[in-house]
C-alpha cells in the first residue's frame, strides 16, 4: 500500500499537532476546568513520537525501548482523561491531584516492571517483531498481571465517559452539543481498546491514532468554552475593581488572597504603611478587635465594625464568612471589609443635631433633661438644678440688632461651658434661658455655688462683633434635693418658681426654691 509509506510521517505530524495544542493549553494550567488538559495533550504527543521512534528504529532492542517508552503516556493518558473530564464537569479540582497521585501508583509499578530486565517477564510472556502492511513493530504477549493493570487503567477511561454522559443529562442546552462532541471524541480510544482484539487490528501505532479524535475534541470543546475562559479572568477583575476589601485566609491564619481594596484597608486597620498583606498572618488584624478575633478563632460568621487606629472618622464593617467544608479549625475564613466611615459620620451628625443646640453648642432642652435623668445620685450627694433667664435681653436685640443678640448668646454660652465642662451639665432650654445641673453636698453649698456663678456672669463682659463690650446679668432660681425619688419635673418646677421670684424681686439675683414635696411625685418616664 503506497500511502502507508508516509505512516511514520503521519505519526510525527500527530505528535507535533498534540504538542502545539498542549503548549497553547499550558497557559491555562491554573484555569478551573482546564488544569489538566495540557498534560493530556503532551502525553498524547509523546505517545505519537515514541510510536514513530518504534517504527523508524531498525534494531529489535531500539524498537523495544521505544515501545516501553510508549507505556507511560499510554497508561497516564486514560488517567488524565478522567482528570480532564472530572474537572470540566465540576470546575473543581479539590483533592484531584492527590487522587491522581494515588491512582498512579499501579501505573508506576507497571512501568518499572517493564523497564527492569529481570522483571520484564512478569508483564510480557513473549516479545517479537511483527510486520503489518510494511510497518514493522513490536509484538507482545501480555501476562495476566499485565492485563489486570491494563483493565485497571481502562477503568478510568470508562469512568470519564460515564461522568461526561451523566453531565450531558444535566448540562444546559447551550453546552449539550459541545459535551456530546467531547463524549464522542473521548469514547474513541476507550472503545477501541475493547474493539482492537475483536477487529484483530495489529498495526503499530493504531492506539496513538485513536487518541487523535479525543484530544482534538477536548481541545476544541474545553479550550473554547466561554465559561472557563471568562470565569477566572472576570473573577479577578471583579475582585480588583471592588470597593470592598476581600481577604481569604487559610487554616494556619495566613492571608492567601487579598484584593487591591483589601490591601489598602488592611494597612489602615493595622495602622501600617501600605504594602502587600498576602502571606502575612491575619492575627495582626485580629489583635485590633476582641469580638472579631473570638469569632474568627471559632470560625463563626458575623458582622462587626472596626475603627482605624489613630483616626476618629474611618471605620470599616467586617463580615466573617466561613469557607467551603468548614469544620472548626480545618479551613480559613473569608473576610469582607466595607467602608462604614460615611455612615458613621452621618450617624454622628444626626446624633449631634438631635442633642446639641446649633446656635450655642450647648445641649438642647430634650438632651439636657435626659442627661440629668440618666444620672443616679450617689450616697451623700445632692443634685442642684439652676435655671437662669438673661435680664432685659430684649433691650440687647433692640439696641444692637438680632444678630448681635445671637452673638451675645453664643459668647454667654461659652462662658457657661467653660465653668461647667466637667463639674456639671449645662443646656439651653429656651431663647435666652439656660439650665445647669451640678452636684453639691447640701443646700447651702448649692446656694453658694449659684451665687458664685451669678457673680461670675455679672463680671463677665460679652464682646460683640463691632467691639462693643456689654454685661449681661441673670436671674437665677435654684432647687436642690438629696432624694433619689424626686423627679426631674418636680425639681424643675421649684427652680422655675424661684427664678420668677428673682425676676420679681429686682433681677440679677439667686432665689432658692423649696425642697420638692414628697408624696405628689409623678414618674418622669
Ligand atoms: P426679662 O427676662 O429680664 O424679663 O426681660 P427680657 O427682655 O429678657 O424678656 P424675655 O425673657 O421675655 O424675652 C427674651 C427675649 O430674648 C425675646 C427674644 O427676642 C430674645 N431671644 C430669644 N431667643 C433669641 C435668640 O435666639 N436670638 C436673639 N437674638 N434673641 C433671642
Ligand atoms: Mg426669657
Ligand atoms: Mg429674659
Amino acid at each position: 500500500m503506497p500511502w502507508m509509506q508516509g505512516y511514520p510521517f503521519y505519526l510525527v505530524m500527530g505528535s507535533i499537532l498534540s504538542l502545539y495544542m498542549g503548549g497553547s493549553s499550558y497557559r491555562h494550567r491554573n484555569t478551573p476546568g482546564r488544569r489538566y488538559l495540557w498534560l493530556l495533550l503532551l502525553l498524547v504527543s509523546l505517545m505519537f513520537a515514541a510510536t514513530a521512534g518504534e517504527i523508524m528504529s531498525d534494531s529489535f532492542q531500539a524498537k523495544l525501548w521505544w515501545r516501553n517508552v510508549q507505556q507511560a503516556p499510554l497508561f497516564w493518558s486514560t488517567l488524565l482523561t478522567y482528570a480532564v473530564v472530572n474537572e470540566y464537569v465540576s470546575l473543581s479540582s479539590q483533592h484531584l491531584s492527590r487522587r491522581l497521585i494515588i491512582f498512579s501508583i499501579p501505573i508506576v509499578i507497571d512501568i518499572l516492571l517493564i523497564f527492569t530486565d529481570s522483571y520484564h517477564h512478569l508483564m510480557r510472556s513473549e516479545v517479537g517483531i511483527v510486520t503489518v502492511a510494511g510497518i514493522s513493530g513490536i509484538w507482545v504477549q501480555p501476562t495476566l498481571l499485565s492485563m489486570a493493570l491494563i483493565a485497571y487503567d481502562q477503568f478510568f477511561g470508562l469512568y470519564a465517559a460515564f461522568l461526561l454522559a451523566v453531565s450531558l443529562l444535566n448540562a444546559p442546552k447551550l453546552y449539550f452539543k459541545r459535551n456530546l462532541l467531547l463524549l464522542g471524541g473521548l469514547l474513541v480510544p476507550v472503545v477501541s481498546v475493547f474493539l482492537l482484539p475483536v477487529l484483530k487490528i495489529t498495526i503499530t501505532g493504531f492506539t496513538a491514532f485513536t487518541y487523535l479524535p479525543a484530544v482534538i475534541a477536548a481541545y476544541f470543546t474545553i479550550f473554547s468554552d466561554p465559561r472557563v475562559s471568562l470565569y477566572p479572568l472576570a473573577k479577578s477583575k471583579i475582585l480588583d475593581n471592588m470597593k470592598d476589601g476581600v481577604v481569604l485566609t487559610d487554616r494556619y491564619d495566613n492571608i492567601i488572597d487579598v484584593n487591591e481594596a483589601g490591601e489598602v484597608i488592611l494597612s489602615k486597620l493595622i495602622g501600617e504603611q501600605p504594602k502587600t498583606w498576602r502571606g502575612a498572618d491575619i492575627q495582626r488584624l485580629l489583635q485590633q478587635s476582641d469580638d472579631v478575633r473570638s469569632h474568627y478563632e471559632r470560625r463563626l460568621e458575623g458582622h462587626f465594625e472596626m475603627d482605624c487606629p489613630g483616626t476618629d472618622d474611618i471605620c470599616y464593617g467586617v463580615s466573617l464568612i466561613t469557607t467551603e467544608h468548614a469544620q472548626a479549625g480545618a479551613t480559613g475564613m473569608l473576610m469582607v471589609f466595607s467602608d462604614h466611615s460615611e455612615k458613621k459620620r452621618y450617624e454622628r451628625e444626626l446624633l449631634h443635631q438631635a442633642t446639641v443646640d446649633d446656635l450655642t453648642g450647648l445641649y438642647n432642652r430634650r438632651h439636657f433633661m435626659s442627661k440629668v435623668q440618666e444620672h443616679a445620685l450617689q450616697e451623700g450627694e445632692g443634685m442642684a438644678l439652676l435655671l437662669m433667664d438673661i435680664d432685659d435681653f430684649k433691650l440687647i436685640n433692640d439696641t444692637y440688632g438680632h444678630l448681635a443678640g445671637d452673638q451675645a448668646l453664643v459668647n454667654f454660652s461659652n462662658k457657661i461651658l467653660s465653668i461647667y465642662t466637667t463639674s456639671g451639665i449645662a443646656g439651653r432650654i429656651g431663647g435666652e434661658e439656660f439650665a445647669v445641673c451640678f452636684f453639691a453636698s447640701d443646700e447651702q453649698a448649692a446656694l453658694r455655688e449659684a451665687e458664685h456663678f451669678r457673680a461670675t456672669m455679672n463680671d463677665h463682659h460679652v464682646i460683640l462683633s463691632e467691639g462693643q463690650r456689654i454685661r449681661l446679668t441673670v436671674s437665677i432660681g435654684i432647687a436642690f434635693t438629696q432624694r433619689s425619688d424626686v423627679t426631674f419635673e418636680d425639681l424643675y418646677r421649684q427652680a422655675d418658681e424661684a427664678m420668677y421670684q428673682s425676676k420679681a424681686t429686682g433681677k440679677n439675683r439667686v432665689t432658692l426654691g423649696r425642697e420638692p414635696l414628697i408624696g405628689r411625685l409623678e414618674d418622669s418616664g
